[in-house]
């Protein structure tokens, strides 16, 4: 199909996004890598009245500041799956950005367009709320910071007002006795995921016991979930022993209730989340301890 006519604009500043933004009203849209808008284009699932190309902005390149990795929201996919930076440092994203469609789509796609896209079984937006991310967003005077976790409403929504452009997905870096794992079903290589799980463990300073966990899922409800710290209590102060991990996997599966689609029933979602947080933990908890050396 052909897509609705739209006014087509470049900028080359995150100011100039904006003013163009609010100038032009609700029903225009940015283009970052156009991965996901243009599909959307062509099938009229998105009729802007007008595209706003952030192309040409240079947001320059990830760096580490202190304890933070600071990735420009125009980052590509590529880019995050070759950079030894984030290898290094927030080792998660990497694995997670190179399970991200083809090359192709790895190619051109951005850290802000899959943010702000907010497919519900996207890796990234899964595994920025495991690892504790922020979004910077700049908007008309303003710049404001919102955790991962308050940005993801439902369906391909977030909180981002009309205006509002991301500029910077903030990332703690990987700490001592840290370990991360992050898993997923997939039908075939490149596709979104019918679940994932993204983990990150803690070991308190003997590298054995368990600080603390953090878990977020993908596929299991209109946006990406990070599961209650009360599902897996069970887990902090044990030693990841396996009758810890699976209790603790099948206290997360209670806590979901997936819908059924053409992908996959609710029913196999369930099952996938239990299976998988099985292995997530036990993955994470043996980096820790790596890590912890
Ligand atoms: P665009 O398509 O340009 O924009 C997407 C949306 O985000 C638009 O609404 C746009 O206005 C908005 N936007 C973009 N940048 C900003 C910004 N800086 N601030 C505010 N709003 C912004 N994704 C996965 O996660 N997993 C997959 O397995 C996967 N497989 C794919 C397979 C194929 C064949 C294709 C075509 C795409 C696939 N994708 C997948 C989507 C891909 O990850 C996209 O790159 C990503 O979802 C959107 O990033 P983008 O830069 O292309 O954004």
């Amino acid at each position: 199909m052909v897509s609705v006519p739209f006014e087509y604009t470049r900028v080359a500043s995150y100011d100039d996004a904006v003013r163009a933004l609010a100038e032009r009203g609700e029903d225009a849209k940015l283009l970052a890598g156009g991965q996901s808008l243009v599909p959307m284009l062509a099938l009229r699932l998105a009729r802007p009245t007008a595209l706003i190309d952030i192309n040409d902005i240079d947001d320059g390149e990830p760096a580490v500041d202190g304890e933070i990795l600071r990735i420009p929201a125009l980052t590509r996919h590529r880019a995050v799956v070759d950079s030894a930076l984030i290898h290094r440092h927030t080792p998660m994203l990497a694995a997670c950005t190179s399970r991200v469609g083809n090359v192709r789509v790895r190619n051109r796609g951005t850290i802000g367009g899959s943010l702000a896209h907010a497919d519900p079984t996207a890796e990234i937006p899964c595994a920025s709320l495991a690892l504790g991310a922020d979004v910077v967003v700049r908007g008309p005077n303003t710049e404001r910071t919102i955790p991962a976790r308050d940005f993801f409403i439902t369906y391909l929504t977030t909180v981002l007002e009309p205006t509002e452009v991301i500029q910077e997905v903030r990332f703690p870096v990987l700490r001592a006795r840290q370990g991360w794992s992050f898993h997923e079903l997939v039908r075939r290589a490149s596709d979104f995921a019918v679940v994932a799980t993204a983990a990150v463990v803690e070991l308190e300073s003997d590298a054995t016991t368990v600080r603390s966990v953090e878990l977020a899922l993908a596929g299991v409800a209109d946006r990406p979930v990070l599961v209650d710290r009360k599902a897996v209590a069970g887990l902090v102060g044990s030693t990841c022993a396996p009758g810890e991990v699976a209790t603790a996997a099948a206290a997360v599966a209670e806590t979901t209730s997936p819908d059924s689609d053409v992908h996959a029933s609710g029913a196999y979602r369930k099952r996938l989340v239990e299976v998988l947080s099985r292995r997530a933990f036990t993955e994470a908890a043996e980096r820790a301890r790596q890590n912890g050396a």
